[in-house]
């Protein structure tokens, strides 16, 4: 928690559950990322948090922005970003969202098949274009599957046809999950990208450019490693593979950016057994799956929870949300411990909530309003 928050806290007493960032926490982790790899562009992935409030510091910090709508195209230009600065990374798009973006002057654009290649030749030619390749997610707290990307074999064909049909073949990108705790993962990308570059070469298509997505972790209830340690993993694989003939190299954080620059600050609305005996607390607290936690399904993302009674004697507790859902359940197996003194009425802090929160938060669902919002 910052001092700012703990001050508007304080002061201010918001009701509940409400995000309190601090968007000064944006600045410095913006300039922290920046200042270890400065060799790469930031494209903030704003499906993090796309706060106006986010858009407009990292607008006047220089940033660029990676954009999955064209809602969200819309929300970087009206936080003063140039189109120039707008990579339209999603490798689903509608051919009207796309025809909207190349109008409104974006000229850069993800694909990872044939399908979608083809709309882009149609709706925004000429655009530069990359094709996202499908790695390992191992180490990733919250992997993003088989859902993206193409063989490498495929991307190789693809990034050939992307020039027949008109458009530059830019470069590659790779994502290796969100909340990376690994840096293996983007080594053994790095590696796979630069051969794929050496064979297109060899095919006359020189790329250019290499997108190392997101996936810099945040520190949750485990410790993660520096961003640093990332840093030195990245330039070390991309000297070794690529020597001194570097592509333009392009990063996409989200979750480092925004993560540790916000809390959620919640109510316990009840703490209770399921018997007299039972060494289990129920702990429900007035936000939950639905409220914005999102990412506590399968226990994935493991939250810091902070009480006034820290310091006390703890005991065992399952989390749970407010609604009617059985679903609504935050943690039930990842060996929570709460106060024994905790107890309803009492206002609690979940750490580190600024990002993949807020977006998140259903439409009334039970009849809860969606998440309140302060940037501070
Ligand atoms: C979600 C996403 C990101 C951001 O990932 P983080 O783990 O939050 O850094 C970057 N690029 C793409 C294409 C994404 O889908």
């Amino acid at each position: 928690m910052t001092p700012k928050i703990a001050r508007f806290l304080a002061d201010q007493q918001p009701a509940t559950p409400c995000l309190v960032l601090d968007v000064d926490r944006v600045e410095e982790n913006f300039r922290a990322l920046r200042d270890a790899l400065p060799l790469a562009r930031i494209y903030y992935a704003m499906k993090a948090n796309p706060a106006p409030q986010i858009l407009a510091r990292l607008v006047g910090l220089g940033s660029s922005f990676d954009a999955a709508s064209i809602e969200e195209v819309r929300m970087c230009l009206d936080a003063g970003a140039s189109a120039s600065a707008i990579s339209f990374g999603n490798t689903i798009k509608k051919s009207s969202a796309i025809a909207s973006a190349f109008e409104a002057g974006v000229t850069m654009y993800a694909f990872d098949s044939i399908e979608e290649l083809e709309k882009l030749a149609r709706h925004a030619p000429g655009s530069r274009v990359y094709c996202r390749i499908l790695v390992e997610n191992e180490g990733a707290d919250w992997p993003l599957s088989r859902k993206f990307g193409t063989t490498i074999e495929n991307a190789r064909e693809l990034m050939v046809q992307a020039g027949e049909m008109g458009l530059d073949p830019f470069g590659l990108s790779f994502h290796v999950g969100s909340q990376q705790t690994g840096t293996a993962s983007y080594e053994a990308a790095i590696g796979r990208v630069a051969m794929l570059f050496t064979d297109l070469r060899d095919a006359g298509v020189n790329l250019r450019m290499i997108n190392l997505g997101g996936g810099f972790p945040v520190r949750y209830r485990d410790e993660v490693p520096g961003i640093d340690r990332f840093a030195d993993a990245i330039m070390g694989a991309m000297v070794e593979h690529f020597g001194n003939a570097l592509p333009e190299m392009l990063i996409e954080p989200g979750r480092f950016v925004v993560g540790d620059a916000g809390l959620v600050s919640a109510e316990v609305v009840l703490v209770s057994r399921k018997s007299k005996n039972d060494p289990i607390r129920w702990v429900y607290l007035d936000i939950g799956r639905f409220g914005g936690l999102a990412e506590t399904e399968g226990e994935a993302i493991k939250y810091r929870i902070t009480t006034p009674h820290d310091g006390g004697p703890m005991g065992p507790v399952a989390v749970a949300g407010p609604t009617c859902d059985g679903a609504d359940i935050m943690y039930e197996r990842s060996n929570y411990r709460l106060p024994m003194a905790l107890t309803s009425g009492d206002r609690v802090s979940l750490l580190s909530t600024g990002a993949y929160v807020t977006t998140y938060a259903s439409q009334r669902f039970n009849g809860f309003a969606p998440l309140a919002e302060h940037y501070i």
